[in-house]
Parts: structure tokens; C-alpha cells; sequence
């Protein structure tokens, strides 16, 4: 056969945006041994032919029957993409329903893809009046790229048609590039010509024969006017320049010390016997690892990744949080020093992209990150662990909304390794895996050093009801609150940030208004006056007494850290209390905050989950829960669940060191499981009356959810679009007789956000392939169907609201 034979001269290419299916195009003469899977080329697009990056996801020498435009250039040298990885692209897209091209866009490093941008500059006409148009004004320095104007489309087209501006499409530059510097290096060749002792040039000879080859930009500091100095010494041979690459450094040239290998106790050694023999029989197997907090995970991965490692491997470690990937990456690092990569939300673009290359060539086997580290490339993948698994951030809330603890498993499978599912509070999916026996479990049932967990108390507000200022404190937390800033010891309060959930609650005796046929709180519809349940769509009307004890003290759920911080201010006079969310605390500044709390300048700290997570205080010895309804009455069927793992996450923080912690829990439902078991740290037991009520309810793990979101500014426009989605979905099961249960269209929880109106459409069904086909109808349904709307689709979705 001959070479040409084999040729590849056809594309099929994804697009990062736009179009959902695959477009062919023709490869070019010149291009045809170069462009393979994985690479990315520059496609003309449309009938304007506008430019646009594409990733290449097939080759093929059968020719379509249709006629082909050309490929215009090939955008990457080596593929960006390995053949594991575009299969693992091509099951999100299939599972999760969004496009290829929106995985892979979200796969791989942002900031590399080129496409034409319309661009504007001024004519004459436009420059004279540039002092009346604000638009025109910001053109007077150069030409603009249209959406760095900030105008909308009909007044730029009027600016055109008047003369004043022209416009016209140009390739804008990749946002993000490799960074090269200069270095200067001595040829060991005498100066040509004798140099001037003391002046420039000879001063940076001598800097080069004492210290070496320098980077030409540090230079400024040490010689005085060193561009001249540099270009003089190249030219008399004593000096070449070459340009190099350099990686931007997530550490800022931080060192890491190197830490003291532990020895292993024995449910640490035989869970590492076991990963370790499936790593070294490069074949999937899935892991549960279980144990309290402050059993000693961390250390059973490091020793897992030190195995891969020997073996030529590499591993990924995917743990929640940003304000946790530092601090763990810091443990990897202590261990493995340079071989360790990061990857998470805080990292520059630039950053970002030198890790992925240096993973990518193989320099960087240890891979610790949050969950788009999933999709780092390394080369030869070992072992993936997935740290605090239960954790909600492993869920992306935007397109495509996947979860990285389900498709590392994938990945496992795919690639041929072991897979480790880690938490002291496991998940109920991961459980059930565990019963099909889809995963193994492993555990580690001892706290290192011995210590005991912390003492948990639950104080029923019906009998210490909420005293003070607002109704938010009892007296018995109150009392603790003040011993332990007396004792110079520290507290931290926990709050559920998710406190504005709309359901209604009894101040006197904490009921709370819920669905009978699916046990979940009913979500509060203030303009209608109605109480709904979004899983099966009963709806009753605001009753005006407490059904149970007929007092007239229905209220809304929800107070914030804000009004705990300031109360807690009036309440412990002199202590000094701060405040830990979202809202307040970004990269620095939390760590500052972190720092402060840590020296004990902070007496009290006031959170939502991010103070529940990882952090270890010496000095804390009293955690306080405020109000559990809050978390426990969101109309959530993972309420319960979520409750639990933050209680006990929570009641973690206490006492991890010699002095002992206690918790302190205020709620109106002391006997609920949630708390019953997260008070005897009886993750078990949580377990398995949970996984019964789960049963018993027909929800996951026991079924299946997809969740069909719709907004639109106009309320009609969206409630429409509902109805029609949810009649054709309808009509399809009807039609194929598929067990799949349909709910809605009904207003979302949170009614209306950012200005538009939020419909919800539920399915659920506990045959997966039925859910998946039924609502494939609606996804690859035309523009018509949507009328405007917007729709989300959200495959086993974990918010509801
Ligand atoms: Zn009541
Ligand atoms: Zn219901």
C-alpha cells in the first residue's frame, strides 16, 4: 500500500461555541501529515467564511458527499488531547447533553483560541465628532475590538452607515501564549576588541563569568543602560543570547520543606496494599476509602502516588475547594517537591496553561487540583483520587454541568487504573456503588494519635428558646461562647450558606410546612401567596397559624453570617469576632483571615461551609451550630445528607489537637437522624436510614434525575417555552411507553434571578437509558421549541433551587 493511500484528507472538527454537531472540512495539500486528532486548526465559518478555532476530533480518507471548504491552518504542533481523553470528551458530551466542542473548550487551557473578532476604527468623518460621541472618543487612540465598546449592534451599524466609523473582521490574538525570555550567556571567547574597565559591558562579563547565563530583563537592576551592554558584548563574540522558556510558577518561588515520611498504622498499610497492587496491574478498580476525619487519608494517597510514581506513572488528586487546594497541594509538594502540578480556579491563565504543559511533556507526574484537574493530561495515568467526595464543588453549575467524582471513575475505566473515592462522611451514591459492589471498601477506623472526637451536644430551642438581641442565640451556646473566649480559647460559628432558602418555619415550636408524599420541605412562593413541592407539584396555600401548635409565628427560614457576626459583637464585648464567605473572603484575603484566626487575634469566627472544611486550629475548642433548620429544612432530598457531612466536617474543626473540642448544636428537631447520628459520629447508621428513606421515595440513589432549567426576562415567554418543553417530552413518553415521571412545568425555587424568570421541568426515573432518551428530544429540539428561552439541561443535578 502506499503512503498516499493512507492519507488522511478529511476533518471532522467540534466548535469551542456555536453549532452543537460535528462540521468536515478539507485537510490542504501541505497540511495533510500534520493535522491528526487532538489538534486544533483555524475553519472558515459560515457564509461570511468568518474565522474560528476548531478542535480536530476525527481524520478520516473517505470522502463526504458534499462538497468541503479547506482547513485554512493548523494551530498546534502535537496534539492538545490524547485518544483517552477525546473518548472521555465524547461521554460527557453524550451523557451530560452539551456539545463536543463545549467539553473539550472546557478541558483544555482557556485563552488559546483564536477566531475573528469585528473590529472598529474611525474615518475622518468619525474624528471630527469624536467630542459628541462618547463611542467615537474611545476609537481615537487605535482601532477597537466591537465588544470591548460596550455598544449594541443597531448603534454601531448607524455609526457605520453615518460614515464614521468602518468595520471590518481581523483574528484577534490568543488571550494567553507560552512565555520565552531572553538569556544571555558567555561564549568563553575574549571581547573582539579590548572593553573599558569599570564601564557597562565589562561589568556584564563579569557578571557572567561569576554567576552564570542571566535572564536579559533581570539585568536592569545590576547594569546601568544593559540593553547596550548586552547588544556589545554579542557583537564583540563574548556573549550569545538565546531565548528560552520559561514556566510561570503557581509557588512564586516558594519552597516547599520537605516533609518526614510517617510510618503507616495498619488499615493505612493494607489500604495502600490494595491500590497499590491494582496500580501496578494497570487495570480499573474502584476504591471507597472511609474513615473519620483525621484518620489519615492524605497519607494513604501520598504513598499511593509515591507506588505510581515508582512505576513511571503519574496520578491526579481532585480535592473541593480552592481554599483547600494550597493547603493540601502543600502536603504533595512537601513529599514530592517539584514533581507536584497545581490546578485550580486562582492560578493566573498563564499559570495555568505552564502547569498543563508541563504535565502534559511529563514533568509534572503528581496532579493536585479542584475538579477541572480531571481533564489534565498526563501522559501515563496511574491512580486518580477524588478527596471529601461527597462535596457538592465537584458539581459544575455551568455548562457542561458534570461531576468529577462520577467521571473519574470513567477516567479510571478508560485509562486502566485504580480509582480512589475518599471521605469520612461517604455520599449516598458512593454507598450504594458500594452495595453493587462497584466499588470496594476500605477503611481506616482509627483517629492518628488516638484523640477522641469532640463531644456533641444538641440544645433543643424549645426549651432554650432564642434569647437576645434577634432571636438567634440560645443561652446554653451563649454561655459556651463566653467560657471559651475567657479561657483564651477560640470558637468558630457555623452558618448554612445557603440560608435564603424559601420555606417557612415555626418560631414557637420549629415546624415546618412539608410535602406528605415526598417528605420535603414545601418551597415558599411569596407572590402567590403558595406552598409547592417541586419533586411531585402538590401545591396548598400559606396556611396562617401553625398547623401544629397554632400559633401565629410561620416565618421564613434564614439569617446570615452578617447579622451573626454583628450580634455576636453585642453579645461578647471585648472578644473579637470575624466573618468568613464567599462574599467576604477571595484568595488573599482569606488567607490573611486564615493567618489572623490562627495567631488567635481572632477570638470567634463566623462561616458557612468554607469554615467546615480542612482547616485545622490548634486552639478551637468549640464549634457552634446555629440554626440546623436551615440546612435541614432546604427542599432538598439531600438535605439530611448534607446536613450530616457538614456537621461532622464541622464538628471536626473542634479539638484536633490536646485540648479537647466540644460542638454545640441549636435546632427545634433534636431527634432528626441528621443530628442524632452526626451527635455519636455514627456515620453508619445515617447511612442506612437514609439510604431507607431514599428507597422508600424513589430518589437517587434508588432513581434518576434530569433537570430541565428555563429563564427568560419575560415571565410568559419562559412559562410557555415550560409548557411546551414538558408536552413534547410528554408526548415522546407517551408514545415509546418509557418509565420516566415528568414534574412541572413549575416556577423554580428561587423565582426570578438577575432579572429573569426561572421555570423548572423535573424527570425522574429509576431506568437511566429511558431518562437519557426522553431527554434527548427536548436537547436536540430546534430554536422553536424554546421561543426565546434559555434552557439548561442538568443531568443528575445536586441543586434544585
Ligand atoms: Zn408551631
Ligand atoms: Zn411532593
Amino acid at each position: 500500500m502506499s503512503s498516499t493511500a493512507q492519507e488522511n484528507i478529511y476533518v471532522e472538527v467540534a466548535l469551542p461555541r456555536g453549532p452543537r454537531g460535528l462540521l468536515s472540512y478539507k485537510i490542504p495539500q501541505q497540511l495533510r501529515d500534520r493535522v491528526v486528532s487532538g489538534c486544533r486548526v483555524l475553519v472558515p465559518l459560515g457564509r461570511a467564511n468568518r474565522r474560528m478555532t476548531a478542535y480536530v476530533v476525527s481524520t478520516s480518507n473517505e470522502k463526504p458527499d458534499y462538497s468541503l471548504k479547506e482547513v485554512l491552518d493548523l494551530l498546534d504542533d502535537e496534539p492538545l488531547f490524547d485518544p483517552i481523553r477525546s473518548e472521555l470528551f465524547r461521554f460527557v458530551a453524550a451523557y451530560y447533553h452539551v456539545s463536543l466542542g463545549d467539553v473539550i473548550r472546557c478541558g483544555l487551557p482557556s485563552g488559546l483560541n483564536v477566531a475573528d473578532a469585528r473590529m472598529a476604527s474611525l474615518t475622518d468623518a468619525g474624528r471630527a465628532q469624536c467630542s459628541t460621541e462618547p463611542v467615537l472618543a474611545l476609537l481615537q487612540e487605535g482601532d477597537r475590538p466591537v465588544k470591548s465598546l460596550k455598544v449594541s449592534n443597531s448603534q454601531l451599524l448607524r455609526l457605520a452607515k453615518n460614515g464614521l466609523i468602518t468595520l471590518r473582521y481581523e483574528l484577534e490574538r490568543p488571550r494567553v501564549t507560552a512565555r520565552y525570555v531572553s538569556v544571555i550567556q558567555p561564549t568563553g571567547v575574549s571581547p573582539s576588541r579590548p572593553l573599558r574597565e569599570g564601564a557597562s559591558p565589562s561589568l556584564l562579563l563579569k557578571i557572567l563569568g561569576d554567576d552564570g547565563p542571566q535572564e536579559v530583563p533581570s539585568l536592569a537592576e545590576r547594569v546601568p543602560n544593559h540593553g547596550a551592554a548586552v547588544r556589545r558584548l554579542v557583537a564583540l563574540g563574548a556573549a550569545k543570547i538565546e531565548r528560552i522558556q520559561v514556566f510561570r510558577d503557581p509557588w512564586r518561588g516558594e519552597n516547599a520543606e520537605k516533609d518526614v515520611k510517617p510510618t503507616l498504622n495498619s488499615g493505612q498499610a493494607s489500604a495502600v496494599a490494595q491500590v497499590g497492587a491494582a496500580i501496578e496491574d494497570r487495570c480499573f478498580e474502584g476504591f471507597f476509602l472511609k474513615g473519620v476525619t483525621g484518620s489519615g487519608k492524605t497519607e494513604v494517597y501520598l504513598h499511593a502516588l509515591e507506588l505510581a510514581m515508582a512505576g513511571g506513572l503519574g496520578g491526579i488528586v481532585l480535592v473541593p475547594e480552592i481554599a483547600l487546594t494550597p493547603q493540601l497541594a502543600g502536603r504533595f509538594r512537601a513529599r514530592f517537591g517539584d514533581k507536584v502540578a497545581v490546578l485550580h480556579s486562582a492560578l493566573s491563565d498563564g499559570e495555568r496553561l505552564d502547569q498543563w504543559e508541563l504535565i502534559r511533556r511529563g514533568e509534572r507526574p503528581c496532579v493536585v487540583g479542584a475538579r477541572s484537574a480531571l481533564f489534565a493530561p498526563l501522559p501515563k495515568l496511574g491512580i486518580v483520587v477524588v478527596d471529601e467526595e461527597h462535596d457538592g464543588s465537584f458539581k459544575q453549575e455551568e455548562a457542561p454541568r458534570y461531576h468529577a467524582r462520577d467521571l473519574a471513575l470513567k477516567l479510571g475505566q478508560l485509562a486502566g487504573c485504580p480509582v480512589v473515592l475518599g471521605s469520612a462522611t461517604p455520599s449516598l451514591e458512593s454507598i450504594a456503588n458500594v452495595d453493587r459492589g462497584r466499588l470496594e471498601m476500605l477503611e481506616l477506623p482509627v483517629r492518628i494519635g488516638g484523640r477522641a472526637l469532640p463531644k456533641v451536644t444538641v440544645v433543643d430551642l424549645r426549651d432554650h428558646p432564642p434569647v437576645r438581641p434577634e432571636a438567634i442565640l440560645s443561652q446554653p451556646m451563649i454561655d459556651a461562647l463566653e467560657e471559651t473566649v475567657s479561657r483564651g480559647e477560640q470558637g468558630i460559628i457555623f452558618l448554612n450558606r445557603r440560608g435564603y432558602a424559601n420555606c417557612l418555619l415555626c418560631r414557637g415550636c420549629g415546624h415546618v410546612p412539608s410535602c406528605e408524599s415526598c417528605s420535603i420541605s414545601l418551597t415558599y412562593h411569596r407572590a402567590r401567596r403558595r406552598l409547592t413541592c417541586h419533586y411531585c407539584g402538590f401545591v396548598q396555600r400559606v396556611p396562617s397559624a401553625c398547623p401544629d401548635c397554632s400559633a401565629q409565628s410561620l416565618e421564613l427560614v434564614g439569617t446570615g453570617t452578617e447579622q451573626v457576626e454583628r450580634i455576636l459583637g453585642e453579645v461578647l464585648p471585648g472578644a473579637n469576632v470575624a466573618r468568613m464567605d464567599r462574599d467576604t473572603t477571595r484568595g488573599r484575603q482569606l488567607q490573611s483571615l486564615l493567618n489572623r484566626f490562627r495567631s488567635g487575634e481572632i477570638n470567634v469566627l463566623v462561616g458557612t461551609q468554607m469554615v467546615a472544611k480542612g482547616h485545622d486550629f490548634p486552639n478551637v475548642t468549640l464549634v457552634g451550630v446555629l440554626l440546623a433548620e436551615q440546612m435541614l429544612k432546604l427542599p432538598d432530598f439531600r438535605a439530611s445528607e448534607r446536613t450530616f457531612q457538614l456537621l461532622t466536617q464541622v464538628a471536626g474543626r473542634a479539638g484536633r489537637h490536646l485540648k479537647p473540642g466540644r460542638v454545640l448544636i441549636q435546632t427545634y428537631d433534636p431527634e432528626h437522624h441528621s443530628l442524632a447520628c452526626a451527635k455519636t459520629h455514627d456515620v453508619d447508621s445515617f447511612v442506612a436510614m437514609e439510604l431507607a428513606q431514599r428507597r422508600l421515595r424513589l430518589f437517587p440513589p434508588f432513581s434518576y434525575l434530569i433537570l430541565l432549567k428555563l429563564d427568560a426576562p419575560d415571565a410568559h415567554v419562559v412559562q410557555n417555552a415550560a409548557g411546551r418543553v414538558t408536552y413534547r417530552l410528554k408526548e415522546v413518553i407517551g408514545q415509546c411507553g418509557l418509565n420516566v415521571n415528568v414534574v412541572g412545568p413549575q416556577l423554580a425555587p428561587l423565582e426570578r434571578i438577575k432579572g429573569r424568570t426561572r421555570y423548572q421541568v423535573l424527570l425522574r426515573s429509576p431506568d437511566r437509558s429511558a431518562l437519557h432518551r426522553a431527554a434527548s428530544v427536548v436537547t436536540d429540539a430546534d430554536s422553536s421549541l424554546l421561543g426565546g428561552a434559555r434552557m439548561a439541561i442538568d443531568v443528575d443535578p445536586i441543586n434544585l433551587l
